[in-house]
């Protein structure tokens, strides 16, 4: 019999999100068993919906909204998408600059898939969104993980970044506000990585999908109004400030000089071409869902449900001996580290099922984010006080005498 082999560009793509730890966890929830899942940044399952001017809007727009739109998406939320990045300082930004799709996911294979070639490298952060590594691979790249280091409050090391820059490489993704690790990168910081950039005439892909889920009074900076000198493409979406993950609806905008980039632009437009349109009821929502875009969200300010549930889990996890984490300030996510030498932990998949097993919690091991030592895992902080508090629990009773192997 003819086997079928899935495409070699697969075998090194890791995709723990939805591996085998969260199959084991479906098994088990099919048995009847009661699983608290941390581990999928999707805020409509644990109550914290989109508002409902949204859906009003979805709803009002369906009839017209029944056909293709242009490849591009809708001219009036293009419109909005480039107001927005005009309002965070990126000059020149027009609706021809961009490009609407399903989700930013669809962006990230889109952009990726137009680039590269057989061999090239893209300088991608570890810890990362998985998703980014695995369409460099997809599109035939290299992904180069440079560090983002704990001690500094998992900023960017551009020692690192800088080292690993070779005569292949092609672009640099940044992830700010990050997942997994819910950092959010100072000015200064994302100025030194456009000066790589810049050095090294690089391309810049900044996935700003966290950009408006901040606390402690911080400020995002988008990476492209500080290089108005280098092309660099932003991506967006609904899926995490208005809670619309289920919509799919994303963009990606391009800022900087066009000139050396026309053919990669001609790539682009082929591909969106390609795949027709994006989903054009999701697309109408965008004017009005960045009417209001430089409000804060209330879930995000002190004596809101994600703030305080932030302070809590951190506190928590902190206070359980051989765990510690740095506390986030952006998402909802925390990525608490484990001391391995404590634990005896020499493989994180295998922490992550035997605490599924045991406690019931469902995580995803570091290495589902590209992170190569197994010492740390993501917790989804978005269920409610409560689930967290079992959380915590269910941590502290497991940890207090398990030794792995
Ligand atoms: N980028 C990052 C950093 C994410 O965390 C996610 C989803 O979790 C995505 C992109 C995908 O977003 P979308 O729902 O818009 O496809």
């Amino acid at each position: 019999m003819r086997e079928f082999l899935k495409s070699s560009r697969l075998k090194d793509v890791y995709y723990d999100i939805r591996g085998a730890v969260v199959q084991e966890a479906s098994r088990m929830s099919e048995a009847g068993m009661d699983i608290l899942k941390l581990n999928i940044g999707n805020p409509a399952p644990f109550e914290v919906y989109a508002p409902e001017e949204m859906l009003e809007t979805m709803r009002a727009n369906l009839k017209v909204t029944e056909g293709y739109s242009e490849s591009n998406g809708l001219l009036a939320s293009r419109e909005a998408v480039a107001a927005y990045c005009r309002k965070k300082g990126i000059s020149g930004m027009t609706a021809k600059d961009v490009y609407l799709g399903n989700g930013v996911s669809e962006m990230i294979l889109l952009a990726m898939q137009a680039l590269l070639s057989e061999g090239d490298e893209v300088l991608v952060p570890a810890p990362d969104y998985p998703l980014w590594t695995a369409a460099v691979y997809l599109g035939g790249g290299n992904p180069v993980h440079y560090i983002c280091d704990e001690q500094a409050d998992w900023f960017p090391d551009l020692r690192d970044l800088r080292r690993k820059v070779t005569d292949r490489t092609k672009a640099i993704v940044l992830i700010n506000p990050n997942n997994p690790t819910g950092a959010l990168y100072p000015k200064d910081v994302l100025e030194e990585i456009v000066q790589v950039a810049r050095e090294n005439e690089l391309l810049l892909f900044c996935d700003e999908i966290y950009d408006r889920l901040l606390m402690d009074g911080k400020i995002h900076t988008s990476v492209a109004s500080l290089a108005p000198d280098v092309f660099t493409v932003t991506l967006n979406g609904l899926s995490k400030s208005h809670r619309l993950a289920g919509y799919r609806c994303g963009w990606m905008a391009l800022s900087g000089p066009k000139e050396s980039v026309k053919d990669y632009i001609e790539g682009l437009n082929m591909l969106a071409s390609l795949r027709l349109c994006s989903n054009v009821p999701a697309q109408s929502l965008i004017p009005k869902a960045l009417e209001h875009a430089e409000e804060p969200d209330p879930l995000y300010l002190p004596g809101g449900r994600i703030y305080e549930q932030r302070n809590f889990i951190w506190q928590a996890v902190n206070d359980i001996p051989g765990m510690s984490a740095v506390k986030p300030s952006a998402a909802f996510y925390l990525f608490p580290k484990l001391d391995t030498k404590r634990f005896c932990i020499t493989d994180d998949e295998q922490f992550a099922l035997d605490l599924l097993k045991q406690q019931r919690i469902l995580i995803v091991q570091g290495r589902g984010f590209n992170w190569a030592e197994p010492d740390h895992f993501r917790i989804v902080y978005l269920p409610e006080m409560s689930q967290l508090e079992r959380a915590a629990e269910g941590l502290r009773a497991f940890l207090a005498d398990y030794r792995q192997g």
